[in-house]
């Protein structure tokens, strides 16, 4: 690992200072379980971090009547433990007790998770062609291993899918996420917080290097009560999706009148599967319906040369999902 400087400021707003200050390719330190694996590695070799993980402004879980609020530096397995979570939005919590061992929930926090970075395997090793890593170098992954690269959102220049499963969950509930700066604070989307690669797969969220998440916010809806995560990976241990689904419902009398669909582990970014969800409304649940959501999920998907039996593994994926969270729905 290369030397880095290292900045450890005492309050948000000495934080955002120091980020403004930074020299370029400077890194925010939240849990560091995604950065200093990649600097390890010889992938990120910043010339200095901004350690923001102790900042006592960014901890902390609350519920009004209207959102559920969560810190940017809040760790991961005070979300999965938290009894509030666990009640109202299933799918949230489990998306995090799926995530990763217990070790790295106590480490990392939201806010990291929510910006980590691929898994691809050519960009986590320096001795191949990768435009993430190094632009317009290239990508080994077109006619290489792509077992685990997108099926949506892909471009010809790069096929990496978002490994994070929080942001899956978060996205299929709406949440907004807080992020300050030193122009001041702004509020976004978390559909709007990450991109597809296009011509610049570098750049894979539209934060400027000065900018801090500070929150998370989720709306409240009975669809969190009737929902699920479902994460279907090589190994029953901790691993990465290779098709993932959060699946949010309300019934009324059988019939569906909310319905929420987000892809993980199949995407280039949290994927959204609108039309999936549209086709459920005011339909009662079976087998044949749950499933026809899963095809309409993945009705774009364009697979690549040894990954295409994971289209069938996400039309599954999303069809199980449905069922579970139908159980779970409030009646
Ligand atoms: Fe790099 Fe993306 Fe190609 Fe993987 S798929 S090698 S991350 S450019």
């Amino acid at each position: 690992m290369k030397p880095f400087a290292y900045a450890a400021p005492d309050s948000v707003p000495a934080a955002i200072d120091a980020l403004r200050d930074a020299r370029p390719g400077t890194k925010i330190l939240a849990g560091g379980t995604t950065l200093y694996d990649l600097m390890k590695l010889g992938v990120e070799a910043p010339p200095a971090v901004i350690d923001v993980h102790r900042l006592p402004e960014l901890t902390g879980i609350s519920v009004t009547d209207s959102e559920l609020i969560f810190g940017a530096g809040v760790r991961m397995a005070d979300v999965s433990d938290h009894p509030v979570v666990s009640a109202r939005y299933p799918a949230l919590a489990e998306s995090i007790w799926r995530a990763a061992s217990q070790q790295l929930r106590n480490m990392a926090t939201l806010g990291g998770n929510l910006l980590q970075r691929t898994r691809c395997s050519y960009f986590r090793g320096t001795d191949f062609a990768c435009n993430k890593r190094k632009p317009g170098s290239g990508c080994d992954a077109t006619q290489g291993h792509d077992r685990h690269n997108a099926l949506l959102g892909a471009s010809s220049s790069c096929s990496a899918t978002y490994a994070g499963d929080f942001a899956i969950a978060l996205l299929a509930f709406d949440a907004v996420v807080d992020v300050l700066g030193p122009l001041g604070e702004r509020s976004l989307a978390l559909a709007d917080l990450h991109v597809e690669p296009g011509e610049n797969p570098s750049r894979e969220h539209v934060l400027a290097h000065d900018e801090l998440i500070v929150r998370i916010r989720v709306p409240l809806t009975a669809a969190g009560r009737g929902s699920t995560y479902l994460k279907i990976r090589d190994r029953e241990s901790y691993a990465f999706a290779l098709a993932s689904a959060a699946v949010g419902l309300v019934l009324d009398d059988g019939v569906v009148t909310e319905s929420r669909i987000a892809l993980g582990g199949v995407a280039t970014r949290p994927w959204r599967a609108v039309e999936a969800e549209q086709s459920l409304l005011g339909r009662a649940l079976s087998e044949d319906v749950a499933r026809q959501a899963g095809e309409i999920a993945f009705a774009a998907a364009r697979p690549g040369h040894t990954n295409a039996f994971r289209v069938e593994l996400g039309i599954r994926t999303v069809a199980e999902a449905v069922r579970i969270a139908g159980e779970r729905a409030v009646r």
